[in-house]
């Protein structure tokens, strides 16, 4: 059985104040939630106050972002061991807004993924189609791009731990969300791609979530399908009240 997982991706948002409150509230809230995982990805500069407010509690700490290298002449750039060290579990990787605006490829996000495992963090990784990807009839041939790309080269034994995030393009930030039929069919070809990578078994195990306009009410019928183990959460994250909800919702 797959353990559900749930994240919050507060993106540019939240000065470090509001974000040890929001932590706060979180992690009371949430403090009996024991069948699904959760994280929360804070901007860079909220990481350490997050940090020590959710220390003990049931929720993972993750980055939105890192560069691959371990240290260096790299100016702007955190490292994944600097992610370790603040108290990050996870990272997101290849967002969409990071492949839209920051130039970011299959290429960088694959080599972002190599180094997440080589520091021991646990990569989420987002693939996703534009609108005029979905209406030229490319949505599977670009999930499956990302996706191959994106692992590329990655052992059996570190993609035991990775996650996978589908997040149609077209409803980030929207207020559209894909319906769950559409949803569920690109996981269910993820999971068959996975199958087609790494085997039964690990695919078997692989949380696959879906973001996209994720809100308190759509989220047990997209939890309700059988690919869809979780959900990556951007707006609705940066309330308490609604990403408690969500949460609940999926329980
Ligand atoms: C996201 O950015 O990962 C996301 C899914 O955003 P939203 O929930 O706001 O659509």
């Amino acid at each position: 059985m797959r353990k559900p997982f749930i994240a919050g991706n507060w993106k540019m948002n939240m000065l470090t104040a509001e974000a040890a409150t929001l932590a706060a509230q979180l992690a009371e809230g949430l403090k009996d939630v024991k069948d699904i995982e959760i994280a929360v990805a804070p901007p860079c500069t909220a990481l350490s106050a997050v940090a020590e407010v959710l220390s003990g509690s049931n929720i993972h700490l993750a980055g939105q972002n890192f560069f691959w290298e371990e240290k260096g002449a790299y100016t702007g750039e955190v490292s994944g061991l600097m992610l370790k060290d603040i108290g990050c579990s996870h990272v997101i990787i290849g967002h969409s807004e990071r492949r839209q605006y920051f130039g970011e490829t299959d290429e960088s996000v694959n080599k972002k993924l190599k180094a997440a495992f080589q520091c021991h963090l646990t990569p989420i990784l987002c693939v996703g189609e534009t609108l005029e990807e979905r209406e030229t009839n490319k949505t599977m041939s670009v999930i499956e791009r990302q996706v191959r790309a994106g692992l590329s080269g990655i052992t059996r034994a570190d993609a035991r731990s990775l996650v996978i995030a589908y997040e149609p393009v077209w409803a980030i930030g929207t207020g559209k969300t894909a319906t769950p039929e559409q949803a569920e069919e690109v996981h269910k070809k993820i999971r068959e791609m996975s199958v087609d990578i790494y085997g039964n078994d690990l695919a078997e195990g692989l949380r696959i979530q879906y973001g996209g306009s994720v809100k308190p009410d759509n989220t047990k019928e997209l939890m309700g399908k059988p690919d869809i183990d979780g959900a990556l959460v951007g707006g609705a994250s940066l309330k308490a009240e609604s990403f408690i909800a969500i949460i609940k919702n999926a329980s």
